[in-house]
């Protein structure tokens, strides 16, 4: 029969769904390599053996009020504070001009729970920036964190609020702000943000209205493994009760790491193996979300390993912020970063925003650079 190990291998190398006693069997015993190979196979159901995407992409953090007070954020400031701000539409021109003329083709916005914002003044906001800009770049206007509060902050439903959002021009709202989806983890952090039920309850709101939104996940707080797998459990039943109603799912999981400089929870990073074997982890156990994507942005060049365990895709980011308070270093020598991917034997391809709802792309460049 062999050992668990053996066991849990077998079933993946097999094309069988692990449980989540195998998930932490592979995390507690697998090997590096032996984790690098298990999820390159699970990738390998979905993408070429030597295919990589990437997209150049900026965070534009329009505001740093807030309000959630979570202890691992470098970013924010209080109502009130000295150096508070609020980007205006031409703030956010200028800002987002510069990125274009990097080759940036999205730009994910990112800001605080300002409790003076409501649903309107975001609508109006991205009407104007779509009118703006057209079809020249593609948008992520928010993360689901702030889109609760700013739907709680206006009095409107989730179903009411993403429907606001649908009709003003938006089409995609990301899973960002997850950090670790367990209420254990988010009521010693986070306990004025949300609670997880909430969070998936917004997403299948947001999924409904018919935008694309995506998951994401943080490692490297002082979560434990049992925290992890609780996040990473909880996603999957989610993926796979949207695709057992024939419902559109979440198009990518975005795995990240904590930075912890500048923040009241401080710490240590995580090592780069650390990650890759969460990566492995992520790409073995969630086998129902396409797209993996490897964080440029936290990792720098080391994000690009990931590809060999079982990522499919990475940012190139222009700016951010929130995770360059924090310590987040941004490179724009974006063909050092490529060249990082190709020595390992992948083929970088440029690419627009994903399909909504799916896990195709849309806007792929045909150019291997
Ligand atoms: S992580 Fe986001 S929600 Fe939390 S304090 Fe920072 S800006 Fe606010």
């Amino acid at each position: 029969m062999g050992t668990a190990l053996d066991r849990a291998a077998a079933r993946v190398i097999a094309g069988e769904r692990i449980d989540r006693a195998d998930a932490l069997t592979l995390w507690n015993d697998a090997d590096d390599e032996l984790l690098s190979r298990l999820a390159t196979g699970v990738r390998g159901r979905f993408h070429s053996a030597n295919s990589a995407t990437y997209v150049i992409m900026a965070i534009v953090n329009y505001t740093n009020v807030c309000v959630a007070r979570c202890d691992y954020c470098a970013f924010y400031k209080f109502p009130g504070e000295a150096g508070t701000y609020v980007l205006s539409f031409e703030d956010l021109v200028k800002r987002i001009d510069v990125v274009a003329g990097l080759g940036g083709q999205l730009i994910g916005f990112n800001g605080g729970f300002h409790p003076d914002l409501s649903v309107e003044d975001y609508c109006r906001l991205f009407r104007q920036l779509h009118a703006h800009y057209g079809e020249r770049l593609a948008f992520y206007e928010m993360t689901i964190a702030e889109f609760m509060f700013v739907a709680k902050r206006s009095h409107m439903s989730y179903a009411d609020a993403a429907k606001r959002f649908y009709d003003s021009g938006t089409r995609w709202i990301t899973g960002g702000g997850a950090e670790i989806l367990d209420d254990a983890f988010r009521l010693r952090h986070s306990p004025g943000k949300y609670k997880v039920e909430d969070y998936y309850a917004a997403q299948s709101a947001v999924l409904e209205a018919g935008l694309g939104s995506t998951a994401t996940m943080v490692i490297g707080f002082d979560e434990s493994i049992d925290e992890r797998l609780n996040h990473l459990e909880r996603l999957r039943a989610f993926q796979d009760e949207r695709t057992a109603a024939g419902r559109p799912g979440l198009s990518s999981l975005l795995v990240w790491t904590f930075k912890p400089y500048n923040t009241e929870l401080g710490g240590q990073e995580v090592s780069t193996q650390q990650y890759l074997r969460h990566l492995a982890l992520c790409r073995i156990y969630v086998d129902n979300i396409t797209n993996l994507r490897a964080s440029v942005l936290t990792r720098n060049e080391d994000a690009l390993l990931g590809l060999r365990y079982g990522a499919n895709d990475f940012d190139l980011p222009t700016e951010d912020e929130v995770t360059q308070k924090a310590g987040a270093t941004v490179s724009l020598e974006f063909e050092a970063i490529l060249d990082a991917a190709r020595r390992l034997g992948f083929v970088p391809v440029k690419r627009g925003a994903w399909a909504i709802g799916g896990g195709t792309r849309v806007q792929d460049s045909s150019t291997a650079t």
